[in-house]
């Protein structure tokens, strides 16, 4: 997946304030990546409001906390496109202190406090993508978390937080399912269960099941009819494989019922 990087220039970014603007950061390593979320109330919108709504956020930086800049060093957005904050090369502003920004990136994703908080499947592989970006270019150890890992915040929700100590993984959620996936993951109860179930990895995990049943029934009939063949000509081979086939074929109905799912029983 490649790196959707928005420069400064591309979302209207106001320059840094003159005359220094942040703080270069030196050549030596940084220990990682911090990540942070908005911490106020989002709702997702179309990608062509994503460039205002981080142009707002500088403004509020700016002339809000009187920043010289966006405090983040990038921020990513529900599409998954990365935004240039204070970028590579500047300290950035947003993890606490100076030597919290000193020692690792910030990585701002647009998820809030209420709305919407957990991040869709593209905005997780964009946080990763800068991530990577952050430890290939920066350079930026392998160190990641969250805005609350030495710092009494609630960022960056626990959604982010969790996503952030388990390795920042990408979804395995394909782009074609996500185009049928418009609306986002339903949970259901099913046959009166009270266990919300994912439905989609529920009807995944099912058809997968039947094919490898399916494989695995055609290897058995292929075999029982070599054995049966091989009977010797004092047994009636066909009637032998016909009684196998019918004890094949009650099988199968038993697989489609075990696949169809939990039974009220
Ligand atoms: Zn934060
Ligand atoms: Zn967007």
């Amino acid at each position: 997946m490649a790196l959707k990087l928005v420069r400064r220039s591309e979302w209207g970014a106001r320059d840094y304030r003159l005359p220094s603007g942040a703080t270069l950061y030196g050549n030596e390593r940084r220990r990682g990546v911090k990540i942070h979320y908005l911490g106020t109330p989002y709702s997702d919108r179309t990608h062509d409001r994503c460039a205002a709504y981080v142009r707002q956020l500088q403004a509020q930086h700016m002339d809000g906390n009187g920043w010289s800049d966006i405090g983040y060093s990038f921020v990513v957005c529900t599409h998954g496109y990365v935004y240039e904050g204070r970028g590579l090369r500047r300290r950035n502003s947003a993890n606490g202190n100076t030597t919290l920004n000193d020692q690792d990136y910030a990585v701002c994703g647009l998820v809030g406090s209420s709305g919407l908080t957990v991040p869709p499947p593209a905005q997780v592989n964009g946080l990763r993508d800068a991530v990577d970006y952050c430890r290939a270019q920066g350079p930026a150890g392998d160190w990641l978390g969250g805005h609350r890992d030495g710092f009494a915040t609630s960022c960056p929700g626990d959604a982010l937080y969790t996503w952030a100590h388990a390795g920042g993984p990408r979804s395995n959620t394909t782009p074609e399912e996500e185009d049928d996936m418009a609306t986002p993951v339903e949970l259901w109860s099913y046959k009166g269960k009270d266990e919300p179930q994912d439905a989609y990895a529920y009807l995944r995990g099912t058809s997968r099941k039947i094919d490898a049943l399916a494989t695995q029934v055609a290897a058995l009939t292929a075999t029982v009819r070599t054995l049966a063949s091989q009977l010797g000509d004092d047994v009636d081979t066909a009637t032998v494989v016909a009684a196998v086939e019918r004890a094949i074929a009650d099988a199968v109905v038993q697989v489609n019922v075990d696949v169809t799912g939990p039974t009220n029983s």
